[in-house]
């Protein structure tokens, strides 16, 4: 609540996807910081995020984080993330988008994964999801910060929200499927959230300084 004597200002942040399901997750959680104004590349069409050639989800998160702070001359919050299987030597990793190929779906994706896992039993199908979020301005990374979930991967699909893996992941303590789960519910206990409670600090203090009193 501002009063007659200050003035709000907002700060611009990009998210660096264009990836739905992660615009919506991150906006939800982006609410409880006041006076940032969100975008994502869905507003900023003619501008293509690099190729991921990291070997690690960091190094991809601030690739995407540099160069679209650099380019877009914004704040940018940028996201990596993807799901990990132990027995599988780490598959997908950081390949999880391109786990079937370059095109591939999520559907197609869920169907190599089972497949992979086909042989594999209860321990064996440990899985956690990896998130690392870059904040970066145009000179460069301002934070780097690591979040991850841990579950196993299920012999079926189950549910219908969500996306990526989230019809064959049950997060431990669960007995959902994050795509069984509510929203609102896996926004709360996600590898995603673990990494935004570590930025929080850092968007707050963005934000802070962008706020004047007259
Ligand atoms: P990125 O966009 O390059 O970070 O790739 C992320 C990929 O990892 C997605 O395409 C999904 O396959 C997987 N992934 C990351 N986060 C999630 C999630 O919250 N749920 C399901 N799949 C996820």
């Amino acid at each position: 609540m501002h009063t007659s004597k200050s003035h709000a200002k907002t700060v611009l942040l990009v998210l660096a996807t264009s990836n739905m399901h992660k615009i919506r997750e991150f906006r939800a959680m982006l609410k409880a910081i006041p006076n940032l104004d969100v975008l994502s590349l869905l507003d900023f069409p003619h501008y293509q995020l690099p190729e991921e050639t990291g070997t690690t989800f960091e190094e991809n998160a601030i690739l995407k984080a540099v160069d679209a702070a650099a380019a877009l001359k914004h704040w940018v919050l940028a996201d990596d993330s993807g799901l990990v299987v132990p027995a599988l030597n780490g598959a997908p990793g950081v390949y999880s988008a391109r786990y079937a190929g370059n095109n591939a779906s999520d559907a197609d994706n869920r169907k190599k994964l089972l497949s992979d896992m086909q042989h594999l039993l209860d321990d064996d199908r440990q899985a956690y999801y990896e998130c690392w979020i870059v904040l970066a301005s145009p000179e460069g990374v301002k934070k780097s910060v690591r979040g991850t979930c841990e579950g196993k991967i299920l012999t079926a699909e189950r549910g219908r929200g969500g996306f990526g893996y989230d019809s064959l992941f049950v997060k431990h303590e669960y007995s959902k499927t994050f795509s069984e789960l509510e929203e609102s519910v896996k926004n709360r206990i996600s590898h995603r959230r673990k990494a935004f409670d570590k930025m929080v600090a850092s968007l707050e203090a963005l934000a802070a300084d962008a706020t004047c009193t007259t």
